[in-house]
C-alpha cells in the first residue's frame, strides 16, 4: 500500500522509522534486531537508506596509496524485499540521483516494482568524498525533482526508450525530503522551499524533514511551505540525541542547530548513558508536542539503534 494511502487513512498520528542497510559483512539479522522491537508501535512502513559508494585509500607496504571504490552498506533493496515478506508492511527505499545514470535508475525501479515495492523516497544524495559539490552521473539527475518527474513518467508507462509499445505503467508513491533549516547548500530558506514545491509539482505526495530538536522550527517550515503553495504532508523527523559526541556530529551533517537547553543538559551529564536518557526525554517532549498538533506521522531515525526510539514510542503512542 502506498505512504499516501497510510496517511489518509489513519485516525491517529502513524509511527514510522527509518533504519541504515547494515555494513558489508553482516547479515540481515541486524535487521531484524532493529526492527523487531518497535513492531508493537504498527508501523505501516519502513524506510531504508541507501548508501552511495565512497573512495578510501589503502596504503601498501611499498607506501604506494591505491584509490579503491567501495560500497559500505549495500542491500537496500534486497532488505525492502526481506521487510515485505517477513513483515507484511511496506518497505520505502531511498533512492538518489547521485551515482545513477537514468538508465539505472529505469533498472532500479523495474526491480522495484517487480518485488511488489509501491513507495520511494526520491532524494539527490551528497557529493562523494573528494567532491566538493555534487556530481550528478553524465546522463543522471542533477536535482532530486528531475527524479522525481522520471519516477512519475514511469507511472504513466513512458520509459526512456519511447519505441517501447505497449508498456505496463508502474504505480509508485514517490516521497522527498524537506529541510525546515534550509538544505544547506541553499542560499535561503525561501529559496530551497521554492525548490522543494517543484519536487511536489513533478509528483511528490509527500514530504520527509531533515531530523530537527526545535518543534518552532518544523512549525514555522510548514507555515512558510503552506504559503508557499505545498500542500502535501509534511512529516516530521525525529532523531533522539544519545552521545555526547552528537552535539558536533549532528550539526556537521545535518546542518541543523541544536536548543542551548538541550546542549546543556547534554554537557551536564556525566556519561552518555546519562545523554542517552536525555535525548529520550528531549525526543518525547517534541513527539508529544506534534502529535497533539496534529502530525500525520513520526518518523524516527533509529540509525539501527532502537531502544531509545523504543523508550518514545512507549510514551508517546
Ligand atoms: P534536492 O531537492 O535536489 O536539493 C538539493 C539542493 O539544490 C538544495 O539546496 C535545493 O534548494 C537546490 N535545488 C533544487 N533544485 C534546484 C534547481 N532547479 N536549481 C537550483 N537549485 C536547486 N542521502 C543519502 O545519500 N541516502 C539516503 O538514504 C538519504 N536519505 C535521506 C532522507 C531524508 C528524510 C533526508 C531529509 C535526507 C536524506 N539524505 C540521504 C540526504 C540528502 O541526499 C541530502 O540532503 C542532499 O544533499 C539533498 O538531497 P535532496 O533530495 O533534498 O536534493
Amino acid at each position: 500500500m502506498k505512504v499516501i494511502d497510510h496517511i489518509n487513512q489513519a485516525k491517529k498520528p502513524i509511527f514510522s522509522f527509518e533504519i541504515l542497510p547494515p555494513l558489508k559483512g553482516q547479515n540481515i539479522k541486524a535487521i531484524y534486531d532493529s526492527i523487531d522491537p518497535l513492531m508493537e508501535f504498527k508501523p505501516p512502513f519502513v524506510n531504508v537508506t541507501y548508501h552511495r559508494e565512497e573512495v578510501v585509500y589503502k596504503r601498501h607496504d611499498s607506501g604506494l596509496l591505491e584509490q579503491k571504490t567501495i560500497k559500505k552498506r549495500p542491500g537496500t533493496v534486497g532488505i525492502c524485499a526481506a521487510i515485505q515478506n517477513k513483515y507484511k508492511i511496506d518497505a520505502v527505499p531511498h533512492i538518489l540521483c547521485g551515482g545513477f545514470s537514468k538508465e539505472d535508475t529505469e533498472n532500479a525501479l523495474i526491480d522495484l516494482d517487480f518485488l511488489g515495492i509501491e513507495n520511494v523516497l526520491a532524494l539527490r544524495g551528497d557529493s562523494i568524498k573528494g567532491e566538493t559539490y555534487f556530481v550528478p552521473e553524465k546522463s543522471g539527475h542533477k536535482y532530486a525533482a528531475d527524479l522525481v518527474g522520471q519516477i512519475k513518467a514511469m507511472n504513466s508507462g513512458e520509459y526512456l526508450d519511447d519505441e517501447l509499445q505497449n508498456t505496463t505503467p508502474t504505480n509508485f508513491c514517490v516521497g522527498v525530503a524537506g529541510y525546515p533549516e534550509k538544505h544547506f547548500e541553499a542560499p535561503s530558506l525561501n529559496n530551497d522551499i521554492k525548490w522543494t514545491k517543484a519536487k511536489v509539482d513533478a509528483g511528490a505526495e509527500y514530504i520527509i524533514t531533515q531530523l530537527f530538536f526545535d518543534n518552532q522550527k518544523y512549525f514555522d517550515y510548514v507555515r512558510r511551505c503552506r504559503e508557499a503553495g505545498i500542500t502535501v504532508p509534511i512529516i516530521p523527523g525525529i532523531k533522539p540525541i544519545a552521545t555526547k559526541k552528537h552535539l558536533s556530529v549532528l550539526p556537521h551533517f545535518f546542518h541543523v542547530d541544536l536548543p542551548d537547553d538541550l546542549v546543556k543538559s547534554v554537557v551536564d551529564c556525566k556519561d552518555n548513558k546519562d545523554v542517552r536518557q536525555v535525548g529520550i526525554e528531549w525526543a518525547i517532549e517534541q513527539c508529544k508536542e506534534l502529535r497533539d498538533a496534529g502530525v500525520p506521522v513520526l518518523h524516527f531515525y533509529s540509525m539501527s539503534k532502537v531502544d531509545n526510539i523504543q523508550a518514545i514510542g512507549k510514551a508517546v503512542f
